[in-house]
């Protein structure tokens, strides 16, 4: 039995196409292996989103290459994979084939051949009407969390980001199959599903089968409902774009205990002059009514952004509007980037005017700023009874465990009686600075 090794890089729309790729390779013979030195076939499950990322998949191929092992099979998918199509058997030697983001269901067909036929390989068509999305729970990440894509693809075209062009336009799924997939995950022990895709507001499914009789003026607030109403213990979603998010899902999170209280909203920039150059196509104001909106909720709502800082033409003033946001916006945490022009992108055509320099004196200056936020923010869940869902053992304890609570924070706490897959109840009491510690709440 052939023994294939998959690394992935990126998003968590790629931990799920690994996921499936893995669940269609095992059906057709192959067997899934977690030593790369064992493997008869590596594929590099690939992101081209950061400049860094991509740098990544050239040394891997060749370490893969120069590891002095068996040569296995090399094979490039995911997003740098659709965007470079064959260029990539030129600018990296060893690698015999490239899928790109659609082809994922044909992985069997392509890998075969691999096997067969002496020559390079490349499938960059487009997914087929039958593709199977579910994933068998052995290639699961999780045992009690499982990713449920709801949509692929983006539309909006934002001046810096190469989604639209590796991924494709959008395309939700019927909402009969995700409800079915999530009934499906609830009977096999998963405790929390997250409904992922690159911008989930923008869900449009092409029929109303599954929604009908759910509330809410937009198609994704009436499958947020939809899952809720399947009983799954947990529900998250992610990622949400500004311009969609509408006031409607916090009432859904408020009447839906198993809607989690976490909104994950990218604002990107503080400035409408950056954001216009963006292209986001909403404001600042208009970013802040929705803020206002979640902040309010008594739900205790968490919220986490993304932020792009340097990106060209971004002057002091714009910078500072970003802080000035960030203190208005209080997020429970940002995950915080340099801007790297992407090639093939509008904003690859503006200059690159912000220096490196300025770039990571802003970049240390929002970070230290973030830092005393939520230094603040995570005074406020001191005593505070968190429901944790248990992932892992801690490592750094004896009887010490892991998990996330339904606010999305990491929580570590020590339990003679927890076991793995539960939800406990944890008492907050000590604060460190990317987790939060406690105690099982009697
Ligand atoms: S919404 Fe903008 S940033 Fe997000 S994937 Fe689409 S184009 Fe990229």
């Amino acid at each position: 039995m052939k023994r294939v090794y998959i690394e992935t890089f990126g998003c968590q729309m790629n931990v799920s196409d690994s996921e499936r790729i893995a669940t269609s390779l095992s059906k057709n013979g192959y067997q899934m292996t977690s030593d790369e030195a064992d493997a008869d076939v590596v594929i590099l499950n690939t992101c081209s989103v950061r400049e860094r990322a991509e740098h990544k998949l050239y040394t891997r191929v060749g370490e893969i290459r120069h590891s002095g092992r068996k040569k296995p099979v090399v094979g490039i998918t995911g997003c740098v994979a659709q965007l470079d199509g064959e260029t990539l058997f030129d600018k990296i030697a060893g690698v015999d084939f490239v899928m790109g983001t659609r082809a994922t269901g044909r992985v069997v067909n392509i890998v075969d051949a691999a096997f067969t036929q002496r020559k390079r390989l490349v499938d960059l068509n487009e997914r087929e009407d039958e593709y199977d999305w579910t994933v068998a729970d052995t290639h699961r990440h999780s045992p009690y969390v499982a990713f449920v894509p709801i949509i692929e693809g983006c539309n909006k075209f934002c001046t810096y980001c190469i989604v639209p062009f590796s991924r494709g336009r959008e395309k939700s799924l019927p909402a009969t199959e995700i409800v079915a997939q999530v009934e499906k995950l609830k009977s096999s022990g998963v405790k929390e599903v997250h409904l992922i895709g690159q911008n989930v507001n923008s869900y449009r499914p092409t029929s109303n089968e599954g929604l009908d009789g759910f509330e809410g003026k937009s198609a994704f607030t009436r499958l947020l409902r939809a899952v809720a109403a399947t009983g799954m213990d947990r529900i998250k979603f992610t990622t949400s774009f500004p311009r969609d998010f509408r006031d409607e899902i916090v009432d859904a999170i408020e009447e839906n205990e198993n809607l989690c209280n976490w909104v994950h909203l990218p604002v990107q920039s503080g400035s409408d002059r950056i954001l216009e150059r963006m292209k986001r196509g909403h404001t600042i104001s208009r970013y802040k009514e929705k803020i206002d909106r979640i902040k309010k909720s008594h739900r205790n709502i968490a919220l986490t952004t993304d932020i792009i800082i340097g990106f060209p033409g971004e002057t002091e003033q714009d910078f500072e509007d970003t802080v000035s946001l960030f203190e208005y916006c209080e997020y429970d945490s940002a995950y915080i980037f340099k801007y790297s022009p992407r090639p093939g992108t509008p904003a690859y055509e503006m200059e690159d005017d912000v220096t490196p320099a300025d770039k990571t004196l802003r970049f240390l200056k929002l970070q230290e700023t973030q830092k005393k936020i939520e230094q603040r923010i995570h005074q406020r869940y001191l005593k505070q009874v968190l429901n944790v869902l248990v992932e892992g053992r801690s490592v750094r304890t004896e009887n010490g465990y892991t998990g996330h609570s339904t606010c999305h924070k990491v929580v570590n706490f020590v339990s003679d009686e927890a076991s793995l897959g539960e939800v406990r109840n944890v008492r907050i009491t000590e604060i460190k600075s990317n987790s939060l510690f406690g105690e099982v709440a009697r």
